[in-house]
């Protein structure tokens, strides 16, 4: 199969649609679709060097396979990374991050605003198998510091962070990691890789959940880990062959597809959310509202310093808690209720029952998901119908 291009001396739209792509022998246009477990070979020979690692090629499709392989690479000329690895799933990306490099003995520092089930890895499966875990404010830089020991391995945060979208000061905490010898991997997936670039900002490692944006059409489940040519080496290679949280062809072939309108579509989500935010900011029912993209935010100046753009998602409370969140979610006839998010169509969630509904009242409240908290994850509409619909459920509220 002929070596794809570079597309890295192109901007980010042109690697979108060009990055990575190889083209079989019968020069399709669109990526090829490789349902293949295996590979034959030419000669026993053939077979040995590849198993030896002396020739390149495919061996068998747990390890890797072309239409994996054309994301993959689209991926690493999109984000500047020098190897990736792709997964099943967000969670196999994240489990596979923190998990893998490290040993019993080890300590990993993180944020406490993180995804549920990111939470639930830190916090209840690394302790689990001898690793020392300690969670701490994101936003605040000394407790980054003092959590800092001398088995620590990995910093792990989120930015923007689920759902309460507080932005944390990527090259600071990547600068106190590597103070201590411990690495940072950032989650990226509320800022999507066209509004920040975590490896350009001192992260080592990033990881995707391809289920949202990537995708962005609600399709397939899919993650991906970016690092250096060493870490994925020396950490990810052995540990995903044998334990096997491969991606599926098939969804690489649909993220391929998702890749290609990536930066307009997330363009046009993010347009549309600080539209929104702003239509809901100035509402009588709203105590409070956060969106990276508006100068209120509390970290307005950071989101300058180290996003392109605000975000495709709006945190909002409604006065008048749980039972006004409810009859607002309950009245929208556009966004619909879903935990998702960074699909076409837009969603609503409220954190305190679904996402978030694991930790204490108390922990929420920390967190600042107050019991009238909604997640709004802007989708393709029009900014004006989504607006107007928000307007009549509000009423209800
Ligand atoms: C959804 C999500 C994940 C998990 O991804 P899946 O593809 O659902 O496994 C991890 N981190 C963040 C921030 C997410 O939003």
């Amino acid at each position: 199969m002929p070596e794809a291009k570079s597309t890295t001396r192109y901007r980010p739209e042109t690697r979108l649609v060009h990055g990575g792509t190889l083209r079989s022998q019968f020069g399709e246009t669109s990526e090829a679709l490789f349902l293949t477990q295996g590979y034959v070979y030419d000669s026993a020979e053939q077979c040995e060097a590849r198993f030896k690692g002396e020739e390149p090629g495919f061996i068998y499709s747990r390890y890797s396979n072309p239409t994996i392989e054309m994301f993959e690479r689209r991926m690493i000329q999109l984000e500047g990374a020098e190897a990736a690895r792709s997964t099943a799933t967000g969670m196999a990306a994240v489990a596979t991050a923190i998990l893998a490099p490290l040993r019993a003995g080890d300590h990993v520092v993180a944020s406490k605003a993180l995804f549920g089930s990111c939470l639930y890895v830190v916090q209840d499966l690394l302790p689990r198998y001898g690793i020392e875990t300690t969670l701490v404010d994101g936003l605040d830089l000394d407790q980054w510091q003092r959590a800092l020991r001398p088995n620590t391995k990995s910093f792990f945060l989120e930015s923007p962070t689920n759902p309460t979208l507080d932005v944390l000061d990527i090259p600071a905490i990547a600068e106190i990691a590597h103070s201590g010898g411990a690495r940072l991997i950032v989650d990226n997936v509320f800022a999507t890789p066209i509004w920040q670039s975590p490896l350009s900002l001192g992260a080592d490692v990033v990881v995707y959940s391809a289920t949202k944006h990537i995708d962005g059409q609600g399709r397939c489940l899919g993650g991906i880990i970016l690092a250096s040519e060493a870490f994925v080496a020396e950490h990810l290679h052995n540990f995903m062959r044998h334990t096997g949280p491969s991606m599926s062809p098939f969804n690489a072939w649909v993220l391929l597809k998702g890749l290609e309108t990536l930066a307009v579509r997330v363009r046009a989500q993010t347009e549309t959310a600080g539209k929104v935010a702003d239509a809901l900011a100035k509402h009588p029912k709203i105590s409070r509202l956060i969106y990276p993209g508006r100068s209120d935010h509390p970290q307005a100046e950071l989101v300058k310093r180290q996003m392109r753009a605000g975000s495709t998602l709006v945190g909002f409370e409604v006065k008048g808690g749980k039972q006004a969140a409810f009859r607002c979610l309950n009245a929208l006839q556009i966004s619909r209720i879903s935990n998702n998010l960074g699909d076409a169509k837009s969603l609503v969630t409220h954190p305190p029952t679904t996402t978030h509904q694991r930790l204490t009242p108390e922990a929420r409240a920390e967190l600042g998901i107050s019991e009238g908290f909604i997640r709004f994850s802007a989708g393709l509409e029009h900014a004006d119908d989504l607006i107007e619909d928000f307007a009549q459920a509000l009423e209800k509220a």
